[in-house]
């Protein structure tokens, strides 16, 4: 019988892990969705985004482009009712409308309006600054930087962290940090990107909440959740 991932030495798991993406990489396109936007459309995004399924944080993220509230003075000046309307269906509207208006403020007053200029500081720079904005926490920051810098943050979602749990990489209950880390120490930094953007197809069309269909999974033969908790 094949070893589950988690008894398996760092060394075979890496392995399984890179095959995994490579798998994944062969079945998904790869959209940096990112490369169409400015850093502060990305991160309103990103804001948008938390705590919220993809189809409602992208709808309610093009909303927002659609009325013109996708840059920094458009959204100081902006009634912050206005913003929360627009991006109600995406829940949490009032903190996640404060925190928008707290970063336009933070950029209009630290940077003349020009977010631009942060992507010439150092990831911990960007980090401790972003961090300073109430509303944004780590899981945010790290989505930024995994876009801007070259740090190779591996970010981990809903749907990584579930993976993760299934698959042995972590234990369940394992905080966010550790959760990151013990996927960067799986695969290379100049892979995490993509990675990261994998996983997440991979969460939300094989590795389900429900029903998954382990039946597709390259990684079924190392999966503790496959041959376990759902038989049970
Ligand atoms: S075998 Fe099933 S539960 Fe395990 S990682 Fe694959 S899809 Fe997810």
């Amino acid at each position: 019988m094949v070893k589950s991932f988690m008894f398996l030495s760092t060394e075979e798991k890496r392995k399984v892990f890179v095959k995994l993406i490579e798998y994944l990489e062969d079945k998904y396109d790869y959209n940096p969705w990112w490369n169409n936007y400015t850093p502060f459309q990305n991160l309103v995004g990103i804001i948008i985004s938390q705590r919220t399924n993809m189809r409602n944080g992208v709808k309610v993220f093009y909303r927002l482009l659609s009325e013109n509230l996708d840059d920094v003075d458009t959204i100081r000046n902006t009634d912050i009712r206005k913003i929360e309307e627009i991006i109600k269906s995406a829940g949490m509207a009032k903190v996640k409308a404060r925190t928008i208006k707290a970063l336009a403020e933070f950029i209009f007053e630290k940077y003349g309006g020009d977010f631009e200029k942060i992507l010439y500081k150092n990831a911990e720079d960007i980090r401790n600054e972003l961090l300073s904005i109430k509303g944004i926490g780590p899981k945010t920051v790290d989505v930024f930087l995994m876009i801007y810098s070259n740090e190779g943050i591996l970010p981990v979602d809903t749907h990584i962290y579930r993976i993760s749990i299934r698959l042995g990489i972590v234990r369940k209950g394992a905080s966010y940090e550790e959760t990151r880390a013990s996927l960067e120490n799986l695969i290379s930094p100049e892979k995490r990107r993509k990675a990261h953007i994998l996983l997440i197809e991979f969460g939300r069309k094989i590795c389900r909440a429900r029903n998954p269909f382990c039946e597709d999974c390259p990684v079924e033969k190392y999966c503790i959740f496959s041959r376990v908790d759902k038989y049970e």
